[in-house]
């Protein structure tokens, strides 16, 4: 939100002192120079003119990114959807959506796959159902891949209540679209896999499947970022999980974003239950020794209720936090080669 606000105080700075100085300017006007003062200030017209445009651009592009955000999860947390639980008409729907709007932004499926789906078992006590992750890609400029990911599935109706899961994931969904667009646009350096994963809710499955038979080799993937649950929560805390064991990627973990408190933790072992190191998606690469950083809030009142809906998130906390994960991500991927971000720490330990 300070983008608007700096943008809308520099503008009317900006064009109080063009007036001023156009005032200036006319008292100058004598005859003899009065063609050449007229280019000039010609000039200096389409010059504000083009200045003004471009300032106001960036602020339309930020109001619309974020009524996107909204707009997204609102529709995957409506009861259309009926909680999106895993091989249920409600997934199938969230699918049919998530797949339009990848078009939409424009990336693409890899080609190992030939399509944005990538199916899989999801094994029950007794029972075994499908399972569908949806993969795309931006390409890099290096063939080292970061994985950004987010489940889109949740647990579905219960006792006839729809679990509508705005939260959780349906945050972390729309935030994904919103960071693809983006690389999208602007290449980044390290080739991005945009995984949306099926099943987390019964034992990361998705993203097991994914780790067990990835588009790319394994050793390419030099970190997953993966986003569950980031809209919800009043004291403006997003947490960022990982650098307990990673702690070389704490200085790519800052934000020029005000709004937001970038909080570092829930990631030591002896914390028990509140190390939620292994508690979604990024436990299956933590598994195949895969850095990562998960980003998430506390537990809230509405953590696996029914009440976790669209109207009970923090919409300038969510959007915000959004701005603050996509810019780590820049932080990150400004490093070309990731392998040397761990690499760098591994020689300083053998010294
Ligand atoms: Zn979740």
């Amino acid at each position: 939100m300070r983008i608007y606000g700096s943008n809308l105080v520099s503008y009317y700075q900006r064009k109080n002192q063009y007036l001023r100085f156009y005032k200036n300017k006319t008292l100058w006007l004598d005859i003899p120079n009065f063609k050449f003062q007229l280019k000039i200030m010609n000039r200096l017209l389409l010059f504000i003119s083009l200045a003004l445009q471009l300032g106001c651009g960036s602020v339309k592009e930020v109001k619309t990114a974020n009524a996107q955000l909204l707009k997204d999860v609102e529709i995957l947390s409506s009861d259309e959807y009926e909680g999106r639980k895993s091989g249920t008409k409600g997934s199938e729907l969230s699918r049919a959506y998530l797949v339009k709007r990848l078009k939409e932004i424009g990336v693409e499926a890899h080609s190992v796959l030939g399509k944005y789906e990538q199916n899989f078992d999801i094994k029950g006590r007794n029972s075994v159902t499908k399972g569908v992750n949806l993969i795309s890609y931006v390409k890099g400029k290096t063939d080292d891949v970061i994985v950004v990911s987010a489940h889109y599935d949740h647990i579905g109706i219960i006792n006839n209540e729809i679990y509508n899961g705005a939260d959780d994931n349906a945050s972390g969904v729309a935030a994904l679209l919103s960071i693809a667009k983006h690389f999208k646009e602007h290449q980044p350096n390290n080739t991005i896999i945009f995984a949306l994963f099926d099943a987390e809710e019964v034992g990361l499955q998705g993203a097991k499947a994914f780790v067990a038979n990835p588009p790319v080799a394994l050793e390419k993937i030099k970190l997953n970022i993966n986003m569950d649950m980031i809209s919800h929560n009043d004291k403006s805390e997003l947490y960022a999980v990982g650098t307990f064991k990673y702690p070389q990627l704490k200085k790519y973990l800052i934000t020029t974003n005000p709004n937001i408190k970038l909080m570092l933790g829930h990631d030591d072992p002896k914390l028990g239950h509140d190390d939620w190191t292994n508690q979604s998606d990024q436990g299956a690469f933590n598994a195949k020794n895969i850095p990562f950083i998960y980003f998430g809030v506390e537990d809230h009142k509405d953590y696996h209720k029914a009440t976790d809906e669209f109207k009970n998130i923090n919409q300038t906390f969510y959007t915000d936090a959004v701005s603050v994960i996509q810019e780590v991500i820049l932080n990150i991927d400004k490093q070309r080669d990731i392998q040397s971000i761990f690499r760098e720490t591994l020689q300083m330990k053998k010294q």
